[in-house]
């Protein structure tokens, strides 16, 4: 089992790190012919209007949204998540997402005085509390019928899954657990 870490921009090599302390087969994707050899993917936290530029640049959205088609797993985290859902607030209007997860995000959306922050949070999905860093994070403000809300934090979902896709608000692989990471390899053994 390899997985690809989308490695155009942003935080990818925390994932890597993360990824590879698990056991995994983690590799970046930079390239179109990088995905053939990879079973999953993660989108890492960045800038999801770059990205969206750079995944057009390099010719991987096309053949990435193919892959997700054919039920590859992704993993997408803070602009990961924005790169995953159906509708952004805020966004570029040229830019793109896959639209894997029938939400809506707010770029940025938490406010200029706490653009950023760190809190614990309770998950359906893990036995001890996950620490979760937010770096001008996306809001999650809709949630569509077939969207899973694995946590919430401050009210709001912030670890969401539907179908392949799983996404985070913040930044896991920031975290010092890797509990996120453990549930996203998990899931591709079973
Ligand atoms: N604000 C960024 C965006 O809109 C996301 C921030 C992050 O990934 N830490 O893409």
């Amino acid at each position: 089992m390899i997985v690809g870490v989308l490695a155009l921009q942003g935080a990818f090599q925390a994932h890597i790190d993360k990824l590879t302390d698990l056991g995994a087969d983690a590799r970046e994707v930079k390239r179109p012919e990088h995905l053939d050899s990879v079973d999953a993917l993660v989108m890492p936290g960045g800038e999801s209007t770059t990205m969206s530029m750079l995944l057009e640049s390099s010719e991987l959205f096309d053949p990435i949204a193919d892959r997700l088609d054919d039920g590859m797993p992704v993993f997408g985290t803070c602009a990961g998540l924005i790169l995953l859902s159906t509708d952004i607030e805020d966004g570029r209007p040229d830019q793109r997402s896959f639209g894997r997860l029938d939400i809506t995000v707010k770029r940025n959306g938490y406010g200029r005085q706490v653009e950023s922050f760190e809190t614990d949070i309770e998950t359906t999905v893990t036995n001890e509390p996950v620490h979760a860093v937010f770096i001008r994070a996306p809001r999650i403000m809709r949630i569509g019928d077939d969207v899973d809300v694995l946590a919430e934090a401050r009210g709001d979902a912030v670890l969401v899954r539907s179908g392949n896709a799983l996404g985070a608000g913040f930044h896991p692989e920031l975290s010092s657990s890797s509990e996120i990471h453990r549930l996203f390899l998990e899931s591709l053994a079973s």
